[in-house]
């Protein structure tokens, strides 16, 4: 047992300090979907704390040591470097045996959760007991919605964008000190998880893509039941219809009409969640628009769909469906608008399987869309930040299309709107088997920054084996929000232990010589 592990063991035990060899360790402790040949998959080992104190306990022990940490909270992070830290020689900090559900206040509609607990479990949790709240659940339900919140991941409810019902954060600093965000770091409050100011700024975005410290606990603001949800689909019938169809949703997002984000998809992109490229096409190359067609056309959706949930009492929900399909009609006269109804019983046996993520209801279903070019599956996302104008939407699609049909793949993706920004996710499948393949994603994903990047546009989340050149993108004077942020990691990370290179930030004696 080496120094590492013996120190870690006499904090959590022997059972709960894993290494390469110990059966199973890759499956939860690396990145299955790694494509990088630099980037090593596997971590030297991992250490899973039963609670708060062992976590300050560990990393006071890793200051010690001169270890570095990198934290995950389920580690389900998949496309975006799964459990792997940046330095090979860093251990992981799997906080996945923290589930505790620790409080729920159903009068002020908030829980408050360890990081280790799933969306699933949330689900199951909020039903068992009968408690008339809803959470948002991003696409996949065995994820952590702390892990997911502080990676601004989203859902597609009216809750959706998760970063948002985030409130009050329990921290553990890089030294190992314990803080508490906004009302929390006034001891006797009972506002912690209802108001996120409080003395000074709001710090709770310092814990977001970020190095700085380790979130313990947090609460996480629900969704009241609706009485009534419609789930609509309004499928917009040519290539075309893109901008428009942004243009018709965004008046709706802003003035409240539509009080969830929108999922914009294209037909490809929604039958890569149900099959794999080989069911539609067997060529090689750009898969041909008339083969997109026939498939869309199979499984009734449009070439560009529009995807989102209206919520609240049944008169107010039916008025809202109205002004939706009054401005559908007006300004997409071919595009074909379907709506399902449901009331506040709803439960994962009774949803079309299609509506779940705008019901709260957590699946595994869209793990398919890895499967795209078959083989052992993996995928990468390429996920950029827009306005909601419709023909910046189209310029971005143009812009990407043409670079991935230049490598011969499929462009197959979309934009999730919330009203005044979009975020544009790609997907870049890949058999991760075959090594060609990963070596043409690592190609076609720095080809696509840098255009990207060219054309005024950025990413907002990735791979890590991107994250330094995706940080240099963000260059306003000198990059001196880096440098700020650089501040403070130095200040209270001295001995840079914590999530080095997360987002591009390095401690001391590591940036990335310019
Ligand atoms: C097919 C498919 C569909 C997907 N759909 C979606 C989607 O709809 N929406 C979406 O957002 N994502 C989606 N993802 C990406 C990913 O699966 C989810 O975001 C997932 O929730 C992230 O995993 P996690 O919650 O276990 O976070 P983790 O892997 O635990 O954490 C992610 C990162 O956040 C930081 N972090 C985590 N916990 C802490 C902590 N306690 N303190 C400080 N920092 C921390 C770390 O840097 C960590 O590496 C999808 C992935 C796939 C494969």
């Amino acid at each position: 047992m080496s120094i590492i592990q013996a120190a870690f063991a006499a904090i959590v035990g022997d059972e709960n300090v894993l290494t390469p060899e110990t059966e199973g360790f890759e499956a939860r402790h690396s990145d299955p979907y790694a494509f990088d040949p630099d980037y090593k998959a596997v971590s030297p080992g991992a250490v899973l704390p039963a609670n708060t104190s062992e976590v300050q306990a560990i990393v006071k022990a890793a200051n010690e040591l001169g270890v570095g940490l990198w934290v995950v909270s389920r580690g389900r992070n998949l496309g975006y470097g799964g459990a792997m830290p940046r330095r090979s020689t860093d251990w992981l900090l799997d906080l996945g045996r923290m589930n505790k559900i620790v409080s729920v206040d159903v009068e002020l509609g908030y829980i408050v959760v360890e990081p280790g607990v799933s969306f699933f479990a949330l689900y199951e949790y909020l039903r068992e007991n009968d408690l008339p709240y809803w959470a948002s659940v991003p696409d996949l339900g065995y994820g952590s919605p702390i892990g997911n919140a502080l990676e601004r991941g989203f859902g597609y409810s009216a809750h959706g964008e998760h970063s948002k019902y985030l409130c009050g954060l329990e921290v553990v600093l890089p030294t190992g000190e314990l803080m508490r965000t906004g009302m929390g770091a006034d001891a006797e409050s009972n506002a912690t998880y209802v108001y996120k100011g409080g003395n000074g700024p709001d710090v709770i975005g310092l814990f977001q893509q970020s190095n700085l410290g380790i979130v313990t606990q947090a609460g996480i603001w629900l969704l009241p039941k609706p009485e009534t949800t419609a789930a609509i689909l309004v499928a917009a019938a040519t290539q075309e219809g893109l901008a428009d169809l942004v243009d018709t949703i965004r008046p709706l997002q802003l003035n409240n009409t539509i009080d969830s984000n929108v999922i914009i998809g294209s037909g490809l992109a929604v039958a890569s969640g149900i099959m794999p490229r080989a069911a539609i096409f067997q060529g090689e190359g750009p898969m041909p628009f008339e083969a997109i067609k026939a498939v869309t056309e199979k499984i009734g959706v449009g070439i560009w769909n529009a995807k989102f949930g209206i919520y609240g009492d049944d008169a107010i929900v039916k008025a809202k469906v109205a002004a939706v399909e009054a401005a559908v009609s007006s300004n997409l006269p071919d595009a074909k608008m379907s709506v399902h109804y449901y009331d506040d019983t709803v439960t994962i046996e009774t949803a079309h399987p299609g509506d779940r993520g705008q019901l709260g209801i957590p699946s595994g279903d869209l793990i398919q869309m890895a499967a795209w070019r078959g083989g052992e599956p993996a995928h990468t996302d390429f996920s950029v930040v827009a306005t909601t104008r419709g023909s910046e939407a189209q310029r971005l699609v143009d812009l990407v299309k043409e670079t991935v049909n230049s490598y011969g793949l499929d462009h197959v993706g979309g934009f999730t709107m919330f009203g005044r920004h979009a975020i544009m996710l790609n997907l870049l499948a890949f058999d991760k088997s075959n090594l060609e393949e990963q070596a043409l994603i690592n190609t076609v994903f720095a080809e696509l920054i840098e255009k990207a990047d060219a054309a005024g546009f950025a990413p907002y989340r990735a791979h890590p084996a991107f994250m330094d050149r995706i940080s240099d993108a963000y260059d306003f004077n000198d990059h001196s929000l880096r440098r700020f942020i650089t501040t403070l990691k130095d200040a209270v990370d001295p001995r840079g232990i914590l999530n080095a290179g997360k987002q591009g930030v390095w401690p001391k004696g590591e940036r990335p010589k310019k």
